[in-house]
């Protein structure tokens, strides 16, 4: 493979390229992992509220307009609170997949350690979203040496966490096969959206036009090396009404280019393990 080629098969006859519009339902989660203070806040934890409530419809009603259906990545402590947010995600059909218990990294990085926890992960996601979990992006996709082992251990197809690549990969061990699908910070709306009345993500919002021209430009050019670009979302970001145009602006801009497939990351895995078949 080269730098200019997808691997064969990875996309649907006819298309160049794929667009992943995923999300990251971190809801109160995004505030109690950075400070553990955060959980007597009731204001600065209502910025987890919309996440799961205005922003989330907001989000939805977008990926609607486009017809796409994507994958939405959520702590267990966020489904287990707000099971109908997860009720309206999968109520329009898009995935469910694993990002931690609290949102804090892993703490137990011992491989056995780390067995539990995923396994625990996933049986909790598949419960409360009555719907199979295939995958797994860690909070601040910070993954162990073992982590995609330890996924195709428990069954899941796929990882989201790496940034070593512009298309998406097979990764093989003696526990078999799974999909790492790459993603990149720049293609994150935390580093662009997220502030905090206090360090480290005290800082100047970026406009709307900054996040899109630097959002296109990549989303182009990986598309002219065949890749696929994976956007790491959140609805209390990217999903308050204005910036939901960003969403808008993004998606016109790969369908404008005509080639273009927006699948689930279950969907992406399935043909990068598999192929047509
Ligand atoms: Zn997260």
């Amino acid at each position: 493979m080269t730098l200019g080629d997808a691997p064969a098969g990875t996309f649907p006859a006819g298309q160049r390229s794929a667009v992943c519009m995923t999300f990251d339902l971190d809801g109160h989660t995004m505030w109690t992992s950075k400070d553990a203070r955060n959980a007597d806040r009731p204001a600065v934890l209502s910025s987890g509220s919309y996440d799961v409530g205005q922003g989330l419809d907001l989000v939805l009603d977008s990926l609607d307009r486009h017809g796409i259906r994507t994958t939405f990545f959520v702590p267990t402590d966020v489904a287990e609170a707000n099971p109908g947010a997860i009720a309206r995600i999968v109520g329009q059909r898009h995935e469910i997949a694993m990002h931690g218990d609290d949102h804090n990294p892993l703490r137990d990085r011992l491989r056995d350690g780390e067995l539990a926890h995923l396994r625990t992960l996933k049986e909790k996601l598949e419960d409360i979203s009555g719907s199979a979990v295939r995958g797994y992006r860690a909070p601040l996709y910070d993954v162990t040496e073992q982590t995609r082992d330890v996924l195709a251990e428990i069954g899941c197809t796929f990882s989201s966490n790496y940034m070593d690549s512009v298309h998406p990969y097979v990764v093989e061990s003696e526990q078999g096969r799974v999909a790492e699908l790459p993603v990149h910070w720049m293609l994150d709306d935390g580093p662009h959206l997220l502030f905090a009345s206090s360090p480290p993500n005290h800082r100047q919002f970026l406009a709307n036009s900054q996040i899109a021209e630097m959002w296109t430009a990549e989303l182009r050019a990986i598309h002219e090396l065949g890749g696929t670009t994976v956007f790491t979302l959140h609805p209390q970001l990217v999903g308050r009404p204005s910036r939901r145009g960003l969403l808008d602006e993004v998606v016109a801009a790969a369908e404008a280019l005509g080639s273009v497939w927006f699948p689930t990351m279950g969907e992406l895995a399935q043909r990068v393990l598999h192929g047509e078949g």
